[in-house]
């Protein structure tokens, strides 16, 4: 038992969200519904052994700078 602090109310069901970061914009998933969503939709890479996520807006912006062919009107 670490800790005796009862004021937490932490009775979200495991896993904080905060474990899926974007590295590029800081976006998070918000809930838990969004958090397996974006377990599946957010680009996954590994950095220095650690799990990197890119959020599906920033993917798609790095998508777009990499094949410079899309015009703005796609997003
Ligand atoms: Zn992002």
């Amino acid at each position: 038992m670490a800790g005796h602090d009862d004021t937490a109310p932490t009775a979200d069901a495991g896993r904080p969200a905060s474990d899926i970061v974007c590295t590029s914009c800081g976006a998070t998933p918000d809930g838990a519904e969004a958090l397996s969503l974006a377990r599946i939709t957010w680009a996954r890479g590994v950095e220095n052994g650690r799990d990197t996520w890119t959020c599906e807006q920033c993917s798609r912006r790095f998508l777009r700078s990499i094949e410079g062919k899309l015009d703005s009107s796609w997003w």
